[in-house]
């Protein structure tokens, strides 16, 4: 075949079901909304799509950019949304002959129309293509696969790391995986395996355990066996069916393929009870990074990860280290309404705002503050890092605040903090701060890894809470629970001192 033609698109959402309101298209114009040539701007970066395009350029092939959209992990979407973006994908690949398609998934998408619309995806473009058109996808590690999402495809790739470094590499291996298939002619077989049970976001780092070991034997069984082998944790914050661990193993026979799946989730199995999270409360979090040696401490406010649909607005350790007086404390607000205070005052100006938590009562309360305007911004940068680096983003009308000697940058919109060049951009180095909140349970090492004193997991409220029996789940998902919250409300019993509560969960 000269030149194969490969249509190249996706849509990418993490929904968080607990959250409230609703994802419009505005939630995916301000992030990342590419249709037709457009698209090709993705390829200068380390997306899954940039890899896609970077493969398909280096084999020869032709890409056939469809419509590409992403929005920043929120509430539910709106179905007519999905149904808009889907439409131009499939407009697009009917609009020309393909002889192939490559899709970027998040895979933890949920509208207030269907509970799977990635798999429901999936299967709008297997029946607009035919059976004989090979189809490959990639996914998030934090994918709640369904039956859906991997029946019609070819294969279905997930990232192998948590924070997720290594989307180019995989979009990369989809794309080379979909063209050796065109080469050979050969069949080749996805088999999914469900394990029913939910585990923190603050145990699933690659690089730590449980998750090590998984990601090491998957890699073992793609070299022995010849297959591809996706490990799927989930994204358990979706009161949906397809909530869970998944495995998903793809080769050319069927039968490695289905021995290689159920090896690999015979060994996730084994590994639950291994998902042990643990995290001091508020009040002991504070106190113990006012002592700590080694700055700049990271206090990891996980409940209001942003990069899991939460608000970012959540204020509880901030109320908790202005009222004990602390300094140095550098935190990200998302609040519009204390922006606009700000940009009217301009800078050099003192206001007094009632900051954050003003999008649901699930993330503190407003804190009441007298603050200094340092600098106003256009809130814009370019992440410069492992995550994504290349991806343009904003956070809106942008706010630099001095409150008693701590440093609060408001912006109007949330951004996921994955790049140092959220602040930095601002005007605020990370590494000469005496304490970091970052709003996200793991993915924030890719940004603040490498200047990172203590870390401190800290209980604080919100609808990403790692102590989950406190969410409003539907009672055929609260028997997936159990485990996970007993062992994690265990482990705040201890006293506070300078160990991190990860740490002390794993010596135990
Ligand atoms: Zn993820």
């Amino acid at each position: 075949m000269t030149s194969p033609r490969i249509a190249v698109g996706g849509i990418y959402h993490e929904t968080n079901t607990f959250a409230v309101g609703t994802t419009a298209l505005d939630g995916f114009a301000a992030y990342q909304y590419f249709v037709g040539d457009d698209l090709r701007r993705l390829a200068a970066t380390r997306s899954e799509t940039g890899g896609f395009l970077t493969a398909l350029e280096r084999a020869g092939a032709t890409s056939v950019p469809t419509t590409y959209a992403a929005a920043v992990p929120s509430a539910t979407v709106a179905h007519e949304v999905y149904e808009r973006l889907r439409d131009g994908i499939l407009a697009a690949i009917a609009d020309q002959p393909v002889d192939g398609v490559l899709l970027t998934l998040h895979g933890a998408m949920v509208t207030d129309g269907s509970p799977d619309p990635d798999g429901e995806l999936v299967r709008a473009v297997r029946d607009l293509i035919g059976p004989d058109v090979p189809l490959a996808v990639t996914i998030d590690l934090h994918a709640n696969v369904s039956a859906a999402m991997v029946e019609g495809t070819q294969a279905v790739v997930a990232y192998d790391t948590y924070p997720h470094v290594d989307m180019f590499e995989r979009g990369q291996e989809a794309a080379d995986l979909l063209l050796e298939v065109l080469r050979t002619g050969r069949e080749r077989h996805v088999v999914h395996r469900k394990l029913p049970f939910m585990t923190a976001p603050g145990m699933q780092a690659t690089d730590g355990d449980p998750m090590r070991d998984l990601v090491a034997l998957a890699h073992r069984l793609e070299r022995e066996a010849g297959v591809q082998v996706s490990l799927a944790p989930g994204f358990s914050y979706a009161d949906v069916d397809c909530v869970g661990f998944s495995v998903v193993v793809s080769g050319d026979d069927a039968r490695t393929a289905t021995q290689a799946a159920d090896e690999m989730a015979a060994a996730v199995d084994d590994a639950k009870e291994r998902f042990v999270y643990g995290a001091l409360s508020v009040a002991e979090a504070c106190a113990a990074a006012q002592v700590a040696q080694d700055r700049p401490v990271i206090l990891v406010d996980a409940a209001d990860n942003i990069g899991g649909g939460a608000p970012g607005d959540g204020t509880a350790i901030l109320q908790e280290w202005l009222r004990t007086g602390g300094r140095g404390l550098v935190t990200t607000i998302a609040d519009p309404e204390s922006v606009a205070v700000c940009v009217e005052a301009g800078e050099g100006a003192t206001v007094r705002l009632r900051l954050g938590a003003k999008t649901d009562d699930q993330h503190g309360e407003p804190v009441d503050v007298t603050a200094t305007v340092q600098r106003l911004t256009d809130g814009r940068y370019r992440h410069l890092g492992s995550y994504n680096r290349g991806y343009e983003v904003s956070m809106g009308r942008t706010a630099v605040l001095d409150v008693a000697g701590n440093t609060v940058v408001v912006s109007e919109l949330k951004a996921m903090p994955f790049d140092a060049q959220q602040l930095v951009s601002q005007g605020v180095d990370p590494a000469a701060a005496d304490a970091i909140v970052v709003k996200s349970a793991i993915a924030w090492r890719a940004a603040y890894g490498d200047v990172a004193g203590e870390v401190i997991e800290v209980d604080t409220p919100g609808i990403c809470t790692s102590f989950p029996d406190r969410l409003p789940w539907s009672p055929e998902r609260a028997a997936m629970l159990p485990h996970w919250t007993l062992r994690a409300h265990r482990t705040t019993q201890h006293p506070t001192d300078s160990t991190t509560a990860t740490q002390r969960a794993e010596e135990r």
